[in-house]
């Protein structure tokens, strides 16, 4: 009897930050105008700076361990991004890359990795959902992620579904009022515009799902 063909991977770490770079890049002049409504409009080029940053620093790197590039590519936004996305997205990939230790980007490593990206974010930032922030976007895509593989779904459309969810709750954030960063200094102001944080990090969280690769 054959074995069922194996049509779930692993995920590459390089393809998943080369994916989020050209998103974030392609989109960097809408999340420009979003934070120039809500904050001092520099996240789309803080976050091209960073993710072109990370792209250099992969392309140096020797070690193929997926955990140590993620490791890298935090540290690497951490050091080369100054508004606060850099600080929280760096210590997310940090923190997930030291989740994922030594072993592949599959889909169970994938949502521990995820899970510890969250859990550091929400340190840092001290946001919760509702706050107006990247965790509005980032917590229900992990949620999505975790409930979808753990129902024995396949991790292309657990992936999938991962990022409808973060585009959702990106979406969600419009109405709210900010209550963590920049545009909390705003108050009630900040109500009817887009998180420009949030929108990021439902870019990345698709861009999960092109870093798909047959293992080897
Ligand atoms: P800055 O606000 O320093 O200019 P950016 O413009 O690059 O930095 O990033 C702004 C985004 O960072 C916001 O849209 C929000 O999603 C996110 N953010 C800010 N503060 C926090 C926080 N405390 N927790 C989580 N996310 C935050
Ligand atoms: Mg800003």
């Amino acid at each position: 009897m054959r074995a069922p063909i194996a049509v779930d991977h692993v995920l590459s770490v390089d393809d998943w930050m080369t994916g989020s770079a050209a998103a974030i890049e392609a989109e960097a002049d809408h999340l420009t105008a979003l934070d120039s409504a809500i904050g001092d409009g520099d996240h789309g080029i803080n976050m091209t700076r960073g993710m072109r940053a990370v792209l250099a620093a992969l392309a140096d790197a020797d070690d193929a361990v997926p955990g140590k590039r993620l490791i890298l590519a935090g540290k690497t936004l951490v050091s080369t991004v100054g508004g606060a996305s850099g600080p929280l997205w760096g210590s997310a990939l940090r923190r997930g890359g030291r989740a994922l230790g030594d072993g592949a980007l599959d889909g169970p490593a994938l949502v521990a990795t995820l899970e510890a990206a969250l859990a550091a974010i929400q340190e840092l930032g001290a946001a919760v959902p509702g706050d107006k922030t990247m965790v509005d976007a980032l917590d229900p895509a992990v949620t999505t992620l975790r409930e979808r593989l753990a129902a024995g779904e396949a991790l292309h459309a657990a992936l999938s579904a991962a990022a409808d969810a973060a585009e959702e709750g990106a979406r969600a954030t419009t109405p709210m009022q900010a209550r963590k960063g920049r545009a909390s200094y705003l108050g009630e102001r900040s109500v009817g515009h887009q998180d420009p944080g949030a929108t990021s990090t439902a870019l990345i969280v698709r861009a999960l799902g092109r870093a798909l690769v047959t293992p080897g």
